[in-house]
């Protein structure tokens, strides 16, 4: 069974492409460029059953049409994980929403064009963020579920970089059910999203940290490089290690049952506090060196400042057990002390 894999190089993808490996899959990868290409070749051993495509830019039209003229007549599933994820832009239609949304687009659309007949799955990589927007993310007292959706439009979700990007995952994931809604009839697949709260865990290839450290780990590598007396920005929300979000992927494709769900990847919440209690606690080569903040607070400040997610209906799809936070943030932090991270 041949999978395309859409932003095959970045952080989670990266795992996502060897879980397919290693199950047996043929995959198809597309990155930016020839560069990013052949480097992710050469990390997975030129392994014959892997191959890359490049799309330089989803936001441009039809950007997907090459690869499904080529591969359209092999590809049985795919797994659309490409979006922009940072928040260095003002321009925040250009940079966030637009190539959200158009790369979602062509992706189906080029589906329905050159592989109608032959893809019958597709995962959507979406967000906790398409749930629920930064100004409810600070409710305590809403419970966030599979059925929610963030309320920002595409006006209002431009009051920040963060609301922008939460914004682009809300449109982008709309696009995907509204395209299925209006092609019936026309495409055959059935349709899953994966919703992942923040994303930590280590990196697939250690090295990867020393060119650039992808949004949500740079949540941990900042923690690990500030200093001892540094006031920090308590980051808080739902968090689900990487490797927990690759086997969903896997699983999204493998369980009939998934087909038409949005699965919410979250082992709870978390924030800043909590992982420098871990760093601090853990690691006696940070210890006095790092920021301190109030220890042991996490727990009171997320009741009073963060809403609470009850994705049990997802848990009972899976049917697995996900990483816990401590075994998590040690595995992420053990990797970037060994490497000298980019930050
Ligand atoms: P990365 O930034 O590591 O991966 C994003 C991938 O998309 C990269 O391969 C990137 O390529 C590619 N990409 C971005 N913009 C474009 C574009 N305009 N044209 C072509 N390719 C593009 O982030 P993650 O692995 O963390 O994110 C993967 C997916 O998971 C995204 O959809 C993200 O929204 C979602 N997600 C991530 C969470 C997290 O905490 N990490 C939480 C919830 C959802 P390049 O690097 O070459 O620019």
């Amino acid at each position: 069974t041949t999978v395309f894999v859409s932003g095959a190089t970045g952080f989670i993808a990266l795992h996502i492409v060897n879980d397919l490996l290693k199950a047996g899959y043929k995959v198809i990868g597309s990155g930016r460029s020839q560069e990013k290409n052949n480097s992710l070749l050469k990390k997975f051993n030129n392994n014959p059953r892997l191959s890359m495509e490049i799309v330089e830019d989803i936001a441009a039209p039809n950007a997907f049409d090459e690869v499904f003229k080529k591969h359209g007549k092999e590809i049985k599933i795919v797994l659309h994980t490409a979006s922009p994820f940072h928040f260095q832009t003002t321009n925040f239609e250009r940079d966030l929403l637009t190539p959200a949304v158009n790369g979602t687009k062509s992706i189906l659309e080029a589906i329905k064009k050159y592989a109608a007949e032959t893809v019958e799955k597709v995962v959507v990589t979406s967000s906790t963020a398409a749930l629920v927007d930064p100004t409810d993310m600070g409710n305590a007292n809403l419970v966030i579920t599979e059925k929610s959706w963030n309320k920002d439009t595409w006006e209002s979700c431009q009051a920040n970089a963060v609301a922008a990007y939460c914004g682009s995952k809300k449109f982008a994931e709309r696009t995907a059910w509204d395209f299925l809604k209006e092609n019936q009839g026309n495409v055959k697949f059935t349709l899953s999203t994966i919703n992942p709260g923040y994303v930590f865990g280590p990196q697939m290839f250690a090295d990867s940290l020393k060119i650039s450290v992808n949004t949500s780990s740079g949540i941990i590598s900042g923690l690990i490089c500030s200093k001892v007396g540094d006031k920090f920005y308590n980051n808080c929300g739902p968090f689900i290690d990487v490797r927990d979000v690759s086997k969903a992927h896997l699983v999204a494709i493998e369980k009939p049952e998934c087909a038409g769900q949005r699965l919410v990847l979250s082992e709870g919440l978390f924030c800043s506090q909590g992982v420098v209690d871990i760093l601090n606690e853990e690691f006696p080569q940070l210890n006095g060196k790092i920021a301190i903040g109030e220890p042991r607070s996490g727990p009171s400040f997320l009741e009073k400042n963060s809403c609470k997610f009850d994705n049990s209906k997802t848990k009972n799809l899976l049917g697995f057990k996900f990483y816990n936070f401590k075994d998590c943030i040690i595995d992420t932090a053990v990797q970037m002390l060994e490497v000298q991270i980019k930050n």
